[in-house]
């Protein structure tokens, strides 16, 4: 890690009351020295930490603006390092200078999310927590911020640290073992060793298990809306939208293209595409569009399937249900303002739920955003437990609980210490990578470059 001193805008790129320019590095009070003037003359470089001061931000003769300087002593600052924070007027222009002037002065530009990597290399947090500070800053929902936040407090670090250090209490006796097998080592016994596993197993299960109903909240779930034209889907997805976002007309087959919309329903997020209806055609666009629909269906985690029910049920709506078969799915029986002509009963034995609603009065709404709750399970998610952030995450887990299946199985079997041993410290290798304790420099560069410039 090379300690040249970074500068970036910390706060958004909007007009705004207060603008932040964080200064990172050895010679963080130096280069603030350079283009700021302290009311009463002060040197920031004399400074001690957590110290603020009044005065102006100053470059080629000129001042930029007013602003208070927050100064942070290494190594007690969110980087580990020396740091300036310039809080100036929260314009666009006053930021841009500002920043244009630390860097003339002395600093390189902050690659994204450099601060957080800085503060991860001078061991402020892990990589759990690093990520979760992402997590944090783009959560949707309260759900989501108090799971990121409880993650950035080290509560799920504190969980994978409690099963790392008791396998590796059972590999240092079974190495041990191997290495001496005539010596007197402390008896620890097959059922000992199998508890243990087969404890950070169901403990790693738990926590899979978590973030995967806990998802829809965290990162958003992959949603499709279906349904052949004219059933009403853009209709919907502007209510659940609240824009006019797709073009509604009562021509079938309007909506050509795949329109891709966040949609916070309570507490989830959905990622959902309104589609060109599936139907069949003879028209080259509109098959571009059924083409789409058909594969952004195949990729959803969760389909929502539009039907009119002032219409009776046809063979182009027969064809969508069986084309969604092994997906977690809702029927939406739509206008019900309208006079029901549809089987509803038939639709029933298709279906995990059937929501009716009116999307042109907007009925039905709650309807919908509960039958999703309850088919994605997100009422078990408990925010306040430790929580994944991201596949990563999962993915590392995963592999910890395979590794730990391999040591009970060859544990019952009867197979060798030592081959025990190896699957046990993969088990413990895959934990460290999510800790990121032993992670790549490859892992922990991936992880920070989706972070933002200034974080
Ligand atoms: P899409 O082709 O499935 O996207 O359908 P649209 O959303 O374009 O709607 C087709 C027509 O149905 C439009 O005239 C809508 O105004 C109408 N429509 C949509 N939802 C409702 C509803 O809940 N009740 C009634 N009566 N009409 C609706």
């Amino acid at each position: 890690m090379n300690n040249s001193t970074i500068a970036a805008v910390a706060t958004p790129n909007a007009p705004g009351g207060i603008g932040i320019i964080r200064i990172s590095g050895d010679d963080a009070l130096t280069i603030a020295d350079k283009i700021f003037v302290s009311v009463r003359n002060e040197k920031l470089c004399d400074s001690k930490g957590y110290r603020a001061y009044f005065g102006n931000v100053v470059s080629n003769g000129e001042t930029i603006d007013e602003a208070v300087c927050l100064v942070f002593r290494a190594p007690h600052s969110y980087t580990g390092e020396n740091t300036v924070e310039i809080n100036c007027h929260g314009g666009l222009f006053v930021t841009k200078q500002i920043l244009r002037a630390a860097l003339e002065a002395g600093a390189k530009p902050a690659e994204p999310g450099e601060f957080t990597k800085r503060a991860f290399l001078n061991g402020k947090m892990d990589l759990a927590s690093s990520e979760s500070v992402m997590a944090l800053i783009s959560a949707s929902g309260k759900q989501a911020a108090d799971a990121a936040l409880n993650t950035l407090e080290g509560n799920l670090s504190k969980e994978i640290k409690s099963y790392c250090d008791k396998i590796t209490g059972v590999c240092a006796t079974l190495a041990a073992w191997v290495d001496y097998p005539d010596d007197e080592i402390d008896e620890i016994t097959t059922d000992e060793m199998l508890q243990t596993f087969k404890e950070a197993k169901s403990g790693l299960e738990g926590i899979i298990r978590r973030y995967d109903c806990g998802r829809a909240i965290t990162d958003g779930v992959d949603a499709v809306i279906v349904g052949k034209p004219n059933v009403g889907k853009s209709t919907i997805m502007n209510m659940l939208t609240g824009f006019e976002r797709s073009i509604v007309t009562d021509i079938a087959g309007t909506t050509r293209d795949v329109v891709e919309e966040k949609i916070i329903l309570g507490d989830i997020i959905l990622k959902v595409a309104d589609t060109a209806g599936i139907h069949e055609t003879d028209n080259t666009v509109e098959n571009i569009g059924v083409d789409l629909a058909t594969k952004r269906l195949e990729r959803a985690e969760l389909v929502l399937s539009v039907f009119d029910s002032s219409n009776p049920l046809t063979q182009d709506d027969m064809q969508i249900i069986s084309k969604c078969s092994d997906k977690k799915k809702i029927a939406i029986l739509n206008k019900t303002d309208l006079p029901m002509q549809i089987d509803k009963a038939e639709i029933e034995k298709h279906f995990d739920k059937v929501v009716a609603l009116s999307a042109k009065n907007g009925d039905g709404r709650d309807d919908l955003e509960k039958a999703v709750a309850d088919l994605l399970s997100t009422n078990e998610f408990d925010p306040s437990a430790a929580c994944l952030t991201g596949e990563r995450q999962r993915n590392c887990c995963q592999r910890a609980t395979e590794h730990l299946n391999e040591c009970i199985d060859a544990l019952t079997m009867g197979v060798t210490l030592d081959a025990v041993n190896v699957c046990a410290d993969c088990a413990i290798d895959a934990l460290l990578e999510l800790t990121g304790e032993k992670a790549s420099s490859a892992v922990v560069d991936e992880v920070f470059s989706r972070f933002c410039v200034g974080k």
